[in-house]
């Protein structure tokens, strides 16, 4: 029968105060303009999300490739296209000590494609089903919602044309904001193909010539080079005269027409909240026929930052890295934005499993046997925690309680020469002396009967 005993707590200084963290230091290193440090508050967010993403992935039938954040420039030139702002203003590119040109990935279909080729991935089943979680990089004008560094969890289907794929992907993607609560609506187009859309780009340059005038600097020079990107341009007077502008839709040729309504009717049989939207380029040269971006529902249009994702089928790009034609449809995703919209809608993370138990001590001898019990109990799955470097038994309740864990278990000198130990309930503050032998059974006992942490207006004082 353990003994209860009498909560005394030895006497402790006080620590110093920390700086406030407001101060800033002359001199102090600072944070990159455009990057974003991911703390500790974000992280239940960040892990909800990484949760979702990978369990919608694996359940899809996707594995998980990770490519290198750094890699060839010219991969992205000849893919993602040098007219395009992705390549031609934003990609951090550099000379190493090579003498290699690399740039700091902007994305991430070209690097998959890349890999899908060198590793021989087109000798597999097709198609193959690929995700990815990583950090991306673009020189762009910071601003809400919008880094220099930034994540983006992503998709990407090689080896199948059929029009189920895309609307498949994009099923999944809207699947993942469901999930976090944050409604969406995918915002489609098509881009036709190599067939349809010279034809187009005609009919466009020829509309926009004659208003020449009201477009921005860049937009007279997309003119020339690629008109398509003047219809997503967020200056106002180019959206204003893009509204009237021949739909590409009205110009696909019969295959991407039809590939098109498919991707449509598959759509309404999964009952995906779309709607057809003919600005949506994608700023990329890569695409071809089905593109879409993801939106949060409610808002407007998307010359914000407001998109959450986009995707595309790039039936030609594996063909331009210098293969045989292989069909593709990608899919990604921004993570800061989607934690924007996540707090924005008050999504509520699951609760980070804090320590079971909080393991004290009292002297050098205390401190090594103690060591000894965390290890059998992190062996058992049992979390525990514990200030081993502090010498304080007042100190290291604090942290205890501090951490809301429901039992402290306190090796003192009596306890070392009786081979007990102390369990000390943190919400009544009652101690008990049980034999050390038996803790391990003991403490498995009391944590199946409890649920979580003990809740801050419940801790006792130490
Ligand atoms: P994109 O690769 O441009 O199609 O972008 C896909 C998604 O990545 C966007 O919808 C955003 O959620 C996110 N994203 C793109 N660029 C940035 C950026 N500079 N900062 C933060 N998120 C971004």
């Amino acid at each position: 029968m353990p003994i209860q005993q009498k909560n005394t707590t030895p006497q402790t200084q006080t620590a110093p105060e920390p700086p406030s963290p407001l101060e800033k230091v002359k001199g102090q290193p600072q944070l990159l303009r455009g990057m974003k440090d991911i703390l500790p508050a974000d992280q239940p967010y960040w892990d909800a999300i990484r949760t979702v993403v990978e369990d919608n992935a694996h359940s899809a039938g996707f594995s998980r490739i990770e490519t290198p954040i750094l890699e060839a420039a010219n991969l992205f030139t000849r893919t993602v296209g040098q007219e395009t702002d992705i390549v031609e203003k934003e990609m951090y590119v550099f000379v190493d000590k090579s003498g290699d040109k690399i740039a700091l990935r902007p994305e991430n279909t070209a690097p998959v494609a890349r890999a899908f080729l060198e590793h021989g991935l087109i000798s597999w089943p097709q198609p193959v089903r690929l995700y990815y979680l990583g950090p991306f990089f673009r020189h762009d004008r910071p601003q809400a919602g919008r880094y220099r560094q930034f994540w983006q969890f992503g998709f990407e289907v090689l080896g199948d044309a059929h029009p189920v794929v895309d609307a498949q992907l994009v099923y999944l993607a809207v699947s993942i904001y469901k999930a976090l609560t944050v409604p969406v609506t995918a915002h489609i187009n098509s881009l036709g193909d190599s067939v349809c859309r010279p034809n187009y780009m005609k009919i466009l340059t020829e509309y926009f010539r004659t208003r020449r005038n009201s477009l921005c600097e860049d937009c007279k020079r997309r003119l020339q080079k690629n008109p398509l990107r003047i219809l997503d341009c967020k200056e106002p007077d180019c959206h204003t005269v893009s509204q009237d502008v021949p739909q590409i839709v009205d110009h696909l040729c019969e295959q991407c027409r039809d590939h098109f309504v498919r991707v449509l009717e598959y759509l309404g049989e999964l009952e995906v909240p779309y709607t057809l939207n003919p600005r949506i380029v994608r700023g990329l040269d890569y695409y071809t026929r089905t593109v879409w971006q993801i939106m949060d529902e409610g808002v407007e249009d998307h010359y914000g930052q407001t998109d959450l994702g986009g995707g595309g089928r790039y039936d030609d790009l594996l063909q331009q890295l210098g293969n045989r034609p292989v069909p593709a449809v990608g899919f990604a995703g921004g993570v800061e934005r989607l934690m924007m919209r996540m707090r924005e809608r008050q999504y509520v993370p699951a609760p980070i499993r804090h320590p079971d138990i909080f393991l004290g001590q009292l002297g050098e001898a205390a401190r090594k046997k103690s060591l000894k019990l965390y290890d059998t109990l992190r062996t058992l799955g049992i979390r525990a925690a514990e200030s081993f470097s502090k010498d304080s038994l007042k100190g290291q309740l604090e942290t205890a309680n501090r951490l809301g864990v429901k039992y402290a278990l306190i090796i003192g000198q009596k306890e070392l020469m009786d081979d007990t130990i102390l369990i000390r309930d943190m919400e009544s503050g009652i101690q008990e002396v049980v034999d050390f032998k038996k803790v391990v059974p003991e403490i498995q006992k009391r944590l199946a009967k409890t649920n979580g942490a003990v809740p801050p207006e419940k801790r006792v004082a130490v």
